[in-house]
């Protein structure tokens, strides 16, 4: 069941409204907050295994949200075959929350280590793989029509940090489904959505800020910023791509096309030349059989790129 904003709220998930405190054990410390959900971690009792409970509540600023929070759960429900997108294991309902029981991603917020000292920083072969993994990710949810909205480096993590493992997606709480990927671009492109970056835009941003551990917008004041982003105005100086190859900054520069109808798609992303360099062993996806984007910005003759057919 879909409705005209492309919210899902048909969910398999058995809701439990027994105590999820009976079944799990709330570890101290918080993972993670946004703006309306606390992640924690916890202990599953019959199995031991650790997982991160999201805290959602139902009212916020006196509206109901429980079918925004149906949605969510309805998307991760249809994204249990993507390996980059968390699990979600089970769903307790209280009076005033709904508590998603997700896998738990040990390693944290790829943020952390955007903004990490040398030491700590990922070097480039590791955003290769880690670009590869967000773009399989998205690629994937494309092909089920659905798109993220939220792409940021609070929602992208790690199974572990040291040593570095794999990236899971999270919160789907601005998720939703389109008819196609035709609507999907046309719904990006409506002013509704001017401050949400679209789906590729958002992955040069997050490539950008694994590899340089800056914002590629970032003005002198909040304004500055704005018209930055608004304009996708980006800071390619030498100083912020010390050390960076100029394939990455090519790569990055593919992604973020003033023009949204000239930009690739996830799937195209993944033929770049930087993800399938000789020295990139990792294996090679199925999308690397679609044709690349290589066409110049100012191009006239360009047609609208397919969507990857389902394999
Ligand atoms: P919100 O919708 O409020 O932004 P998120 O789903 O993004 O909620 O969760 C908030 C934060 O909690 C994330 O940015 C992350 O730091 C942490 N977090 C969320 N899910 C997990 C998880 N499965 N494992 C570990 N940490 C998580
Ligand atoms: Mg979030």
């Amino acid at each position: 069941m879909m409705n005209k904003n492309g919210m899902v709220t048909k969910i398999h998930t058995r809701i439990r409204t027994d105590p999820f405190t009976s079944n799990y054990e709330l570890l101290g410390r918080e993972l993670g907050r946004g703006k309306f959900a606390v992640v924690k971690k916890c202990i599953e009792k019959v199995t031991g295994k650790e997982h991160a409970a999201k805290f959602l509540r139902k009212r916020r600023k006196g509206e109901d949200c429980r079918m925004d929070i149906l949605n969510e759960i309805a998307v991760l429900e249809s994204a249990k075959a993507n390996p980059y997108v968390v699990a979600l294991h089970e769903v307790y309902e209280t009076n005033s929350e709904i508590i998603l029981i997700l896998e738990c991603a040990a390693g944290g917020e790829i943020f952390n280590q955007c903004v990490a000292e040398n030491d700590e920083a990922f070097t480039e072969k590791d955003v290769i793989r880690l670009a590869r993994q967000i773009l399989t990710g998205v690629a994937c949810l494309h092909r089920n029509n659905v798109v993220h909205l939220d792409l940021k480096p609070q929602n992208i993590l790690l199974t572990s940090a040291i040593p570095l493992g794999d990236i899971r997606i999270v919160d789907f709480g601005l998720s939703r489904r389109m008819d196609s990927v035709t609507e999907v671009r046309e719904i990006l492109g409506t002013p509704e959505y001017v401050e949400i970056l679209p789906h590729v835009l958002s992955i040069g941003v997050l490539t950008y800020v694994m590899l340089t551990g800056e914002s590629p917008f970032l003005g002198d004041n909040k304004q500055e910023t704005f018209l930055n982003i608004s304009q996708v105005n980006v800071d390619y100086s030498q100083d912020a791509f010390e050390g960076v190859s100029s394939l990455a900054i090519d790569f990055i520069k593919t992604l973020l096309l003033k023009t949204p109808r000239k930009r690739a798609t996830a799937a195209e992303c993944l033929n770049h030349p930087w993800l399938n360099g000789p020295a990139d062993l990792y294996t090679q996806l199925h999308a690397s059989s679609l044709p690349s984007l290589d066409e110049p910005e100012t191009s006239q003759s360009e047609s609208e790129p397919e969507s990857p057919a389902p394999s």
